[in-house]
C-alpha cells in the first residue's frame, strides 16, 4: 500500500482522519467515544477504534500534525489571535492564513479519500481530490475562493456540546458542493466546486488579511444541520428501543 499523500511505498502509519486533538476531549473514562452516527443501522464501531486508517506515511503523518499542531493551539489558547464580538459573530483576526488553511484543507481531503464508512458521505471525485493532494503535498494553502471553509460553533437547545462528533454529511446548495463534519461542536462546512465562489465567502472564511468569522448560534438555523440532528434523535431513540 502506497501512502495516500506523497504516493511513496512505505509503510503505512494507523493515521487519524478526525484530528486527534479534537476527538482526545471526547475520550472518557472508559475511552470511548461520544460518537454518533445518524443512521441507527450502522454499527457503533468507531466508538472503540476511533477514527483511524493506515493511509499516510510516517513523513505526511509529521508533516499534517505540525498543521493540526497551530489549528490546536490557535482555537485552545489564542495564540495572540484577537477577537472581536458582535452577536452571534466572532470576527478572529490575526491568524496564520497558510498553516491554518492547509489545516483545514487537510481535514477535506482526508476526509475524502477516507474508505472508512464514517466519512462514506465525502466524495470529492478524481478531479478536486488531486488539486487537494499536490496543494498540502507542496505546502500550498491555494486561495481564499479554492474550498473556501466556513466555521460555526453550534449550540442544541442552548447548549453547546464539546462531546458532539458527526458523521460527515453532503449537501448541495446552488451550484457548489457542501462537505460537512461536526468535531466537538465546531461545524466545519467546506464548498467545493470547479467555478469561482462568490466573494463574500472572502469575507466570513479565512482569507489573505488573516481574518475569518465564526457564526455562534441554533442548530435549527441551519437548515440541512437541523434534518441531520433530528435523524440523529430518531436514530438514537431507535437504538435504545432495540437495545432494550
Ligand atoms: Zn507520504
Amino acid at each position: 500500500m502506497n501512502c495516500a499523500l506523497c504516493q511513496c511505498e512505505s509503510p503505512l502509519q494507523n493515521s487519524h482522519i478526525v484530528p486527534e486533538f479534537f476527538y482526545k476531549q471526547l475520550y472518557d473514562d472508559i475511552h470511548r467515544f461520544h460518537v454518533v452516527s445518524s443512521d441507527s443501522s450502522k454499527s457503533d464501531f468507531l466508538k472503540q477504534k476511533g477514527v483511524r486508517e493506515k493511509l499516510l506515511c510516517e513523513n505526511c503523518e509529521q508533516k499534517i500534525s505540525r498543521w493540526e499542531k497551530y489549528a490546536k493551539e490557535a482555537f485552545g489558547n489564542g495564540l495572540g489571535i484577537q477577537i472581536v464580538r458582535t452577536g452571534n459573530i466572532f470576527r478572529l483576526s490575526n491568524l496564520n492564513y497558510q498553516t491554518f488553511r492547509l489545516f483545514l484543507l487537510s481535514l477535506l481531503w482526508r476526509m475524502g479519500v477516507s474508505k472508512l464508512e464514517f466519512f462514506e458521505d465525502t466524495r470529492l471525485g478524481e478531479k478536486h481530490q488531486e488539486i487537494l493532494r499536490k496543494a498540502l503535498l507542496n505546502g500550498d494553502p491555494l486561495e481564499p475562493l479554492q474550498y473556501p471553509c466556513l466555521i460555526s460553533a453550534v449550540q442544541l437547545n442552548g447548549e453547546f456540546h464539546r462531546a458532539w462528533i458527526s458523521q460527515s454529511m453532503h449537501n448541495k446548495s446552488g451550484n457548489y458542493h457542501c462537505h460537512c463534519i461536526v468535531i466537538n461542536g465546531i461545524l466545519f462546512c467546506f464548498f467545493v466546486a470547479s467555478h469561482a465562489m462568490p466573494a463574500v465567502f472572502g469575507e466570513v472564511c479565512i482569507n489573505k488579511k488573516n481574518e475569518m468569522s465564526v457564526y455562534f448560534g441554533e442548530v435549527k438555523e441551519i437548515p440541512f444541520l437541523a434534518e441531520f440532528a433530528s435523524n440523529l434523535g430518531n436514530a438514537i431513540r431507535s437504538r435504545r428501543t432495540k437495545q432494550v
